[in-house]
């Protein structure tokens, strides 16, 4: 199996050391490997996504020495792909129309019957369940609405209720492993995720499965801090028949008070740090490469 990676940026702010050390990693691995190193640009939404940081990730990417496939693929090119997922999921009963504010859903999650603070899961406040008593499964799916799966039914949709993945450089000794786990915990870990937003079509969870099986993604090399929302991504792959890659979730590079660099950390931006005279070979020491 050729070794094919990608690195995924969302153009809304700078890169930062954060995402030159994922960036250098993943390029480093292809090309160890013999394989591929692909940039994708992850631009659903669009209102927050600029053209400006788009152009800055490819300027500070070529800066820091990587290269990679053209054409870059950028998700707001392949809104239809997504929309085709949501259309089948739609058909099979596993979505439904969620009209709650963050207010709704917060007020909703805190009631007193319900045990007071509101739980946060994998992908943040664990929603409810509100409107899916509300869901018309014989309607046709609208448009310009958001979308929520419904997790009880995707788990008693799938054959085999026992999910798993590979994962390579976990542990101290950089073993491989098998993590597998019960595609049912996810109702209470995750629950009713949303897959579509009111004003772009798709979320994160959506495209980034459809796209990593489109670009024929063979490895997944990002942030330990996705390493839970990749049991959401491998459900998906499951319900929408696409194959797994293989994962490996690296270490955090964390600011000088040990905590996680941020989007808007400008300070840490490589643009900053390449505008202050540091070069890329000064980066990669920065981030133990
Ligand atoms: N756009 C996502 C991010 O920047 C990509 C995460 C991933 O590699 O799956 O966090
Ligand atoms: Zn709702």
């Amino acid at each position: 199996m050729t070794f094919r990676t990608r690195f995924a940026p969302s153009p809304t702010g700078p890169l930062h050391l954060g995402h030159a050390f994922s960036a250098i990693l993943a390029h480093d691995m292809a090309r160890a490997a013999g394989g591929d190193f692909l940039l994708r640009i992850e631009d659903i939404d669009r209102d927050r996504s600029k053209p400006e940081w788009e152009a800055q990730i490819h300027d500070d990417l070529a800066w820091l020495g990587l290269s990679w496939e053209t054409p870059v693929r950028r998700q707001s090119d392949h809104l239809a792909l997504y929309d085709r997922a949501l259309d089948r999921l739609w058909a099979q009963g596993l979505l439904y129309v969620c009209t709650c504010n963050r207010r709704d859903i917060r007020a909703a999650a805190s009631a007193p019957q319900e045990g007071g603070d509101p739980a946060f899961g994998i992908d943040g406040l664990i929603y409810p369940g509100t409107c899916r008593a509300h869901h018309d499964p014989g309607a046709p799916r609208p448009h310009g609405a958001a979308l929520r799966l419904d997790m009880g039914a995707a788990v008693g949709h799938l054959n085999a209720p026992s999910l798993n993945f590979i994962e390579t450089g976990r542990g101290p000794l950089g073993e491989t492993g098998d993590i597998a786990f019960d595609a049912g915990d996810l109702v209470t870990l995750a629950g009713d995720i949303v897959l579509s937003r009111r004003d772009f079509t798709g979320s994160y969870h959506l495209s980034v499965v459809l796209d990593d099986a489109e670009q024929g993604i063979t490895h997944v090399v990002r942030g330990e801090d996705l390493f839970d929302a990749t049991r959401l991504h491998v459900l998906l792959q499951r319900l929408l028949g696409l194959p797994t890659p293989v994962y490996h979730h690296h270490r955090l590079i964390r600011d000088d008070q040990g905590k996680r660099l941020a989007k808007r950390d400008d300070a840490r931006a490589i643009a900053t740090y390449r505008a202050e005279g540091v070069g890329p070979q000064d980066i990669r020491a920065m981030v133990g490469l």
